[in-house]
This record gives C-alpha cells, sequence and structure tokens, in this order.
C-alpha cells in the first residue's frame, strides 16, 4: 500500500521505499542475509488489517458502522488560528489538533509528511517539533507518501507524538503499535485524513505537462489549500508567474491515475485513527472561500483532545448529524461496497488477496446496485487480466 511500515519493523534495516511510477511508493527488499523472521510482512497493513485490533473504539452511531467504522461523535468546523485554517486543505483540522497536542498534551512531535525540498512533485517524511514546522507543511498531496517508514523517530522521541495520515497509514502505524512496545507507549494520537486513493508521481508530472510547466523549473507544488478547496499550484524558480487551476480540475485529472491497490483499500476515512478528518463536501464550493473540516471522533483520546482542543480556542466545531457524512462522501460508500466483489475475482484467479476483518464488506456489496457489482467485477478482471496479474510473482514492482 506504500504506508513504509515495514521500513521499521524489518530488524535488520534491508527495506527501503522505491517510488514506483505507475503505482506509489513501494517497499524493496535488500533480500542477501534476510533472516525471514516475516515481521516486515506481519506488521503490513496491505496484507490485511483487523478491527479487532482497537477494541476500546465504541460506536454512537450504530447506523453509520457499516459504512464508516465507529464514530462516537460527528463534528464540522475549522482552526481558530485563521493562517492556519486559511493554508490547511480543508479546514487545518489535522494541523490545529496536532498542535494542541504539542503546545496543550504536552506531545514532543508530530510524524506526518510535507513536500521534498530538493523535488516538488515528491514527499518526504518530517518530525514536526514546532507549530510552526507544522504549519510548513499542511496541505493534502495528492501523490505517494509514506509516514510510516519514520515511525523510529516516534520510538526514539522524549514522549508521546501525533500521527498523521491517511487510512493505510494510520494501520501501519497501529500494526506497528501491536507489535512493538515503543510505538504503542508513544503514539499518543492519531489523526487520520480522509483519503479516496492516492494518485502516483506520474499523475502529478502529466499534469504538470498538460499544463505546460518546464518541470526543471519547479520550486513548490501545492495541491489544494489557500482557500477551500482552493487551488493547485505552481511556482516556479526564476520568478516566472504561478500557474494554479482550482483544485476540482486537478483532482479531476489526477483520481485517474489510482493505483489499483487503492481500489482494493475500504478504509477511505482512517477508521483506526482517534480522529478523523474529511470535507464537509456537501457544502457548496467556492474556490476561495474559507476551508471547513468534517471530523469524526472514533476514540475517547479522540474525544478528550477534540474537547480540550475547543476548550483551549484552538478550533471552532458545532456537532452534525450523521446524513452530513454520508451527503459529503458519498463516493467512498460505494467504493466500499466494490471492494468483496473485487477481492472475490481475484480469489478466483488465485491471486493473494488482503484480509480485512470488521470492516462489513459483504454486507456493504450487498447493498451496491447489481449493475455497479458487475461494472467492478469485470473491471477487476479485465486489470488482472491486461496487467498479467495473475501470473504468479507479476505483483512485485521494478
Ligand atoms: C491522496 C489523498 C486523497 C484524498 N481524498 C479525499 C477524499 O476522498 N475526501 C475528502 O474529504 N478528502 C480527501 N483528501 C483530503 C483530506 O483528507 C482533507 O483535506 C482533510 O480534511 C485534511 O484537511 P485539513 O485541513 O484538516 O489538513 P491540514 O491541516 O492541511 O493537514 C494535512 C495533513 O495531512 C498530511 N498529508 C498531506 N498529504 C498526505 C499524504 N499524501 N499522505 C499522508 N499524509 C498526508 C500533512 O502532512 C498534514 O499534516 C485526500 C487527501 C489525500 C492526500
Amino acid at each position: 500500500m506504500g504506508c513504509g511500515a515495514c521500513v521499521p519493523a524489518c530488524p535488520e534495516k534491508r527495506i527501503r521505499m522505491v517510488d514506483v511510477g505507475d503505482d506509489g511508493l513501494r517497499p524493496r527488499l535488500d533480500a542477501a542475509g534476510c533472516g525471514a523472521c516475516d515481521e516486515c510482512v506481519k506488521g503490513c497493513p496491505g496484507v490485511g488489517v483487523d478491527r479487532g485490533m482497537m477494541p476500546e473504539q465504541e460506536s454512537a452511531t450504530p447506523e453509520l458502522m457499516e459504512g464508516w467504522g465507529p464514530i462516537l461523535e460527528l463534528w464540522e468546523g475549522f482552526a481558530a488560528d485563521p493562517d492556519v485554517r486559511f493554508q490547511g486543505s480543508s479546514g487545518g483540522m489535522a494541523t490545529v489538533l496536532a498542535a494542541y497536542c504539542m503546545e496543550k498534551g504536552g506531545m514532543a512531535g508530530a510524524l506526518h509528511v510535507g513536500a521534498d525540498a530538493e523535488v516538488a512533485w515528491r514527499n518526504t517524511t518530517r518530525f514536526s517539533r514546532s507549530t510552526a514546522e507544522l504549519i510548513e507543511r499542511t496541505g493534502s498531496r495528492y501523490a505517494p507518501a509514506s509516514p510510516c517508514d519514520g515511525l523510529a523517530q516516534i520510538e526514539s522521541a522524549d514522549g508521546e507524538c501525533v500521527f498523521i495520515g491517511k487510512g493505510c497509514d494510520v494501520a501501519g502505524a497501529r500494526k506497528a503499535a501491536s507489535r512493538r512496545p515503543e510505538p504503542a507507549r508513544k503514539v499518543g494520537a492519531a489523526i487520520g485524513i480522509f483519503c479516496a486513493g492516492t494518485p502516483s508521481t506520474k499523475a502529478t508530472l502529466d499534469l504538470l505537462t498538460r499544463l505546460g510547466v518546464d518541470r526543471e523549473g519547479v520550486d513548490g507544488i501545492r495541491y489544494r489549500g489557500k482557500g477551500w478547496p482552493g487551488y493547485f499550484t505552481v511556482t516556479m524558480r526564476d520568478g516566472r508567474p504561478p500557474k494554479s487551476i482550482p483544485y476540482m480540475e486537478a483532482w479531476g485529472f489526477l483520481q485517474q491515475y489510482r493505483p489499483f491497490r487503492c481500489y482494493l483499500c475500504p478504509d477511505a476515512t482512517a477508521e483506526l485513527a482517534d480522529i478523523s478528518c474529511g470535507d464537509p463536501w456537501y457544502r457548496e464550493k467556492k474556490e476561495d472561500e474559507q476551508g471547513f473540516s468534517l471530523v469524526l471522533v472514533r476514540t475517547e483520546r479522540g474525544r478528550k483532545i477534540v474537547r480540550g482542543a475547543m476548550e483551549a480556542g484552538y478550533v471552532v466545531l458545532e456537532r452534525r448529524e450523521p446524513g452530513v457524512l454520508v451527503a459529503s462522501q458519498r463516493g467512498m460508500l460505494d467504493k466500499r461496497g466494490t471492494i468483496w466483489g473485487r477481492v472475490l475475482a481475484m480469489k478466483m484467479f488465485g491471486i493473494p488477496t488482503p484480509r480485512y476483518e470488521g470492516f462489513h464488506l459483504y454486507e456493504n456489496w450487498k447493498r451496491l446496485p447489481a449493475g455497479e457489482k458487475v461494472r467492478s467485477m469485470v473491471g477487476t478482471v479485465r486489470r488482472i487480466v491486461t496487467r498479467g496479474y495473475y501470473k504468479p510473482g507479476s505483483a512485485s514492482v521494478e
């Protein structure tokens, strides 16, 4: 999946993440001298995720459980600091909650991702120790990112830390916590961001070409933010004017490059997080509006953080009814419905499949209209055949 959890899991430090143009970041094992302890596989959320790993999660909204996982409270709002709100992707919620955990909760830092300093279309894992560093790294980056490859920084930190990532990343951090004592002790808060799939690096490069941007001269790329939902903006090194297009237009292009693995992921809303943040797409979108975030409280720890951040004036939030989540992210529910059938199609070809426990995949599949059931299975079979996934070893990337 590209979360990077296998990197710190390997006791021999033989795994690194490699960007495979059409897919995303994928692990590479230097097999020479590999002791075959299987820690990388055992800690991999791509192999499977069992919701039972988070027994402390309960649901106060049973009607949302099958489609969205446990939710104690649903809120909508934004960071009280107008700069964080403006810089953030949605309402700057992931950033401001992490800042609250560090400034008021005494957490040592936050592990997350930011733009690579050298190559603007790549992401690097960062450990932010201050609010200024957090703010520098706001904004969703619609390109491969593997925050779990930096879990060692949480393991060696002075106390609890925040972890920010997509559903796959949060699952990677939780699996690490279930296998090693230090992540278990030190992941003090897991903040998830909604994700409908991560476009490959090729997506960004092709978009630059489409916009007529000279790749060599690119200084920075913002995928969105600075307004809601904001603009995809490319800044240039030599003072040439920035190029920008509305976020919706950029996403329409980038989303076509989501790899097959993302179509097998049921966890678009980071169900293993303490708090998940996403967009309230039910609202009418005006590119320059100030941002808003949907906030799903998933654990008691998450509830304490959100309440504390409200009382301390870090966030402005209002309670929302469950229907707001469905109205905002209908596509995620439809996608979740397809997964049971996709996995079945893979099994028919004898292809290894991810094992998801507790995500109610069959119940979601049953609700899917017949036409969608057929379309998703036929699409999966087509991919298997055209890409040769049925051949043993074909899934390993070069
Ligand atoms: C690949 C991708 C797909 C998305 N799909 C959806 C969607 O379907 N529906 C929806 O509502 N929202 C989606 N989002 C957007 C995101 O979930 C929301 O914008 C969320 O509300 C976060 O906004 P914020 O203002 O709270 O975050 P901010 O305060 O701006 O902070 C964003 C945080 O996310 C981290 N981050 C940025 N890019 C990545 C990445 N690629 N991987 C891991 N961490 C990252 C940053 O390090 C930062 O800490 C997607 C984002 C990404 C990166």
